[in-house]
């Protein structure tokens, strides 16, 4: 059982950078062999894999699985389902759950009910600062100790540069990475949306690019000094990309995502009032998703995230002010990813949207994923790479429906995906 022979797809692993028409054997739960052809053995389920890509299985380090406490919006279960059907075998977990993940019992908590629970393999960001309060930095050693991979406020950035710096100190000493959503909270007071003409003509109040620029650059100065690795989530500005460039080439040690929404969506998309565009950063101006975009293209941003964040229809239906920030992502990605990559006057290459969505985030977050490497744990997807599909929120696995991507038309989906070698999600 579990043994799987993958026939006649086009092979793409960054990590070896291998670009390769042939067949991929798994057993055992690990990828046994990889040649341009291979013979069926006795008890093999063999999938044909022509026309579609077989890469690792692709790597969101940016969730938000709700648990504990907001099981009304999605679960360790839902969550992880929904990824699968995404294509994602590795996930990364916020900890803005009720209560915050700040210690060493809830990291551990959440880990273990994870792995019976979740069909893809989940990875926790601790909080940054005690409940997120922004004022006092967590045990980091402990929270190391307990299995998590970085650490973050995300949605509660910490406000204090002196908070900040201190935090940083500590996770440098061990090694994790500090995650900041950055947001300068006294600019971005009561807003909803981005602040332009659109928030202009709609009254609502809106956020200044500023409010994350001013952020990314403190972050990064403070990163500076304390040798900390920042990696700074949802990327939003024209600026804030330009920030990051310059701090690169610094030889500050700065990472950056961005997310498929802010790839494609502009602020013009809340223009009905429709909550489902509602997430924060918010979507921005036309030149700031245009400098996003070669931002990825010139390697300035290093990854692809979604910051999938679930919200219950009854709270996405409450007035635009009042509804809460944030969308689904895990089930969009990879159709919104090779969707814009369409769009390009020169596209990028398979290889390196498997990168962006697989090999460099798991590299960024030090996870043991996003490659083929033969007797590597069998975490692989089977992508249908032209495949055009309608997104029907009714269908999704997510436990929530909000999404802005309702009705569009997006190109690529999962067709199977293993995780340790077992089919968790299948089309067939
Ligand atoms: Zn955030
Ligand atoms: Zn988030």
């Amino acid at each position: 059982m579990n043994a799987y022979l993958l026939k006649n797809g086009r092979i793409l692993d960054p990590a070896q950078r291998l670009d390769m028409r042939g067949d991929l054997r798994m057993r055992e739960g690990r990828i046994a062999e990889i040649a341009p052809t291979l013979t069926p053995e006795v008890g093999e389920t063999v999938v044909d894999c022509t026309d579609c890509w077989i890469a690792p299985g692709l790597v969101d380090i940016h969730v938000h699985l709700r648990e504990p406490g907001q099981s009304y919006k999605e679960t360790l279960q839902t969550g992880g389902a929904a990824a699968v059907a995404g294509g994602f075998t590795s996930v990364c977990c916020m900890p803005n759950t009720d209560p915050p993940l700040d210690s060493s019992t809830l990291v551990r908590e959440i880990q273990e009910r994870a792995r019976r629970e979740s069909p893809c393999k989940v990875y926790v960001v601790a909080a940054l600062t005690q409940g997120m309060r922004g004022e006092v930095p967590c045990d980091y050693h402990a929270l190391k100790q307990a299995g998590a991979i970085a650490c973050s406020d995300d949605a509660f950035p910490v406000q204090s540069a002196e908070v900040m710096r201190r935090a940083m100190l500590g996770c440098a000493a061990y090694d994790l990475p500090v995650v900041t959503h950055c947001e300068d909270k006294t600019l971005s007071e009561g807003a909803s949306m981005h602040a332009g003409a659109v928030s202009a003509r709609l009254g609502l109040k809106g956020a200044p690019s500023s409010a994350e620029t001013v952020q990314i650059a403190r972050n990064a100065l403070l990163a500076q000094e304390t040798g900390c690795h920042l990696h700074i989530q949802h990327l939003s500005t024209a600026m804030g990309m330009e920030l990051i460039r310059f701090f690169k080439a610094q030889g500050v040690r700065v990472s950056t995502e961005v997310s498929p929404h802010h790839l494609l969506l502009i602020d013009a998309a809340c223009a009905d009032f429709d909550t489902d565009a509602k997430m924060n950063p918010p979507l921005r101006s036309e030149a700031d998703r245009a400098a996003l975009t070669q931002g990825v293209l010139q390697g300035v941003i290093d990854c692809i995230a979604t910051d999938h964040a679930p919200h219950a229809p009854f709270e996405k239906a409450q007035p635009f002010p009042a509804a809460p920030f944030g969308i689904l992502g895990l089930e969009t990605a990879l159709g919104c990813v090779l969707l814009w990559n369409s769009q390009l006057p020169d596209p990028l290459e398979p290889l390196q949207i498997v990168n962006l969505l697989s090999t460099a985030p798991a590299r960024l977050m030090g996870l043991p994923a996003g490659m083929l490497q033969v007797g590597a744990p069998a975490d692989v997807v089977v992508i249908a790479p032209n495949l055009s599909w309608r997104v029907n929120p009714a269908e999704l696995r997510s436990r929530s429906r909000n999404t802005p991507f309702k009705g569009w038309e997006l190109i690529g989906r999962a067709r199977y995906t293993f995780v340790d070698g077992a089919l968790m999600h299948s089309t067939d």
